[in-house]
C-alpha cells in the first residue's frame, strides 16, 4: 500500500507543532525548534486560518501522528461514527488499538513508523500467531510477543532491554523479561496523552 516515505519533520513543520514522528529520537535537535516554518515555497508565509483550515489542520494531525492513508483514516471514521459514545473519541480510540501503535506503546519500536516495519517483517506473534498486519485492531486478553525465532536480533535485543523503562499506559500490561504484552482493557480517551482536538475532525466530516 502506499505510504509517506518523506522526512517526518516535515510533517510537524506542515501542522506547525510536534508530532513525535520520530518517537524516541524526538527529545534531541527537534527539527520545529530551528525551523517552525511550514515546507515549500510559501511556507514561511503566515496565513490566517480559518474554521475549515482548523478543522484539516486537526484531521492531518491525527492522521499523522498515527500515520495512516487518507482513505483508511476515513474508514476508521466510519466505524466511529456506527460505536455507541462520542464518535470523536471513538475514533482516538480505533487508531489507539492498531497493533503498530501498541507495539511503540509497549516499548518495542522507537517510533510508529519503527513498529509498523517490525510488523511487516513479521517479527510479532499475536496470541500465539505469526501477524503481518500493523492496522489490525487488538482487543482484550489479546498478547502480543515478539517472535522466539526473532528475539536474538540485534534490534528486538536492544529494544527489549529499552522495554522496562518506557512508561506504558494502563491498559497495557508489558513484560518486559519475556517481551510480551497483554491487553488488559480497551484505552480510554484519557490514555490518549497527544492534546487532540477531535471535535474539529468531527466537524469536518459533518459537513
Ligand atoms: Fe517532529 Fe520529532 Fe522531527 Fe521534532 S524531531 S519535527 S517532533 S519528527
Amino acid at each position: 500500500m502506499a505510504r509517506y516515505t518523506g522526512p517526518s519533520c516535515k510533517l510537524c513543520r506542515r501542522e506547525g507543532e510536534k508530532l513525535y514522528l520520530k518517537g524516541d529520537r524526538c527529545t534531541n535537535k527537534c527539527t520545529l525548534e530551528r525551523r517552525s516554518n511550514a515546507p515549500g515555497q510559501h511556507g514561511a508565509a503566515r496565513k490566517k486560518i480559518e474554521e475549515y483550515g482548523m478543522q484539516l489542520r486537526e484531521k492531518q494531525k491525527a492522521r499523522r501522528y498515527y500515520g495512516v492513508l487518507e482513505s483508511q483514516f476515513e474508514k476508521y471514521y466510519e466505524m466511529a461514527e456506527k460505536k455507541e459514545g462520542m464518535t470523536g473519541e471513538n475514533l482516538l480510540i480505533l487508531l489507539e488499538r492498531r497493533l503498530d501503535n501498541v507495539i511503540y506503546r509497549m516499548g518495542m519500536a522507537e517510533s510508529r513508523k519503527e513498529a509498523r516495519q517490525l510488523v511487516l517483517h513479521g517479527h510479532f506473534t499475536l496470541n500465539g500467531k505469526k501477524v503481518n498486519i500493523p492496522s489490525l485492531l487488538v482487543k482484550v486478553g489479546d498478547v502480543i510477543a515478539v517472535k522466539e525465532s526473532r528475539r536474538d536480533g540485534a534490534k528486538l535485543k536492544a529494544l527489549a532491554e529499552a522495554m522496562g523503562d518506557r512508561v506504558k499506559p494502563k491498559w497495557l500490561d508489558a513484560d518486559a523479561q519475556n517481551t510480551t504484552c497483554k491487553i488488559v482493557a480497551m484505552p480510554m480517551r484519557e490514555d490518549i496523552d497527544f492534546p487532540f482536538n477531535e471535535r474539529l475532525i468531527v466537524e469536518l466530516y459533518s459537513k
